[in-house]
């Protein structure tokens, strides 16, 4: 099945503004990238958000970018009225074996990512708790590979609309051309 029946956004628990800002910004960057509509972060980081603008406004694209204040009931609320929740943790399920399943669903999916510990009632409140292999690394690894899987290679094909740059990839140096 084609993955883009359904809308993908990301949870960001546990930022933390001065260590996080990278790696939060680095997953923002991967969810937009490789196809998700957007991201939820708990905590209020301007610096995160106008980098994400940014490159939206050079690259194209909508991508959503909120800050939610109570990230649990969000997640509550996601489940209620909107989809299904997928904990991306290596406690989880290995995604090989569920991957057809994850796809065949065409519910809009809430992908939710820690950065530090996550407390067990997410893990509760998950309709999927899924691991990338069941060894520690990275909530950017894991979304990367999560929505590659989830998103069937969009990364690859994907347009950005209202891009004011593009890329002509080129074996070597660099190509870009302006487009408005
Ligand atoms: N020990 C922590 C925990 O309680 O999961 C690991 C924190 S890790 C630095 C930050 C985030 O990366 C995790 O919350 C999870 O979302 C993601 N992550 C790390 N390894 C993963 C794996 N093997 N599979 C899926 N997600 C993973």
């Amino acid at each position: 099945m084609n993955g883009s029946s359904y809308d993908i956004y990301v949870l960001r628990i546990g930022h933390r503004p001065f260590r996080d800002k990278r790696v939060t910004t680095h997953v923002a960057l991967v969810a937009r990238a490789f196809g998700a509509k957007g991201i939820f972060i708990d905590f209020k980081d301007n610096a995160v958000a106008s980098s994400i603008r940014r490159v939206c406004k050079l690259w194209g694209g909508e991508f959503k970018v909120e800050f939610v204040e109570d990230p649990y009931a969000f997640a509550k609320n996601w489940k209620l009225n909107k989809g299904e929740i997928i904990h991306l943790t290596m406690y989880g399920l290995n995604l090989p074996s569920v991957i057809e399943v994850l796809k065949s669903s065409p519910k809009d999916k809430l992908v939710i990512i820690g950065s530090e510990k996550v407390p067990s009632k997410y893990y509760k409140i998950s309709d999927w708790n899924i691991a990338i292999g069941n060894q520690p690394h990275s909530e950017v690894a894991a979304l990367a590979i999560l929505l590659y899987e989830l998103k069937d290679k969009w990364i690859y094909t994907g347009i950005f609309k209202d891009a004011m740059m593009k890329i002509i990839p080129c074996r070597k140096g660099k190509k870009i051309v302006r487009l408005n």
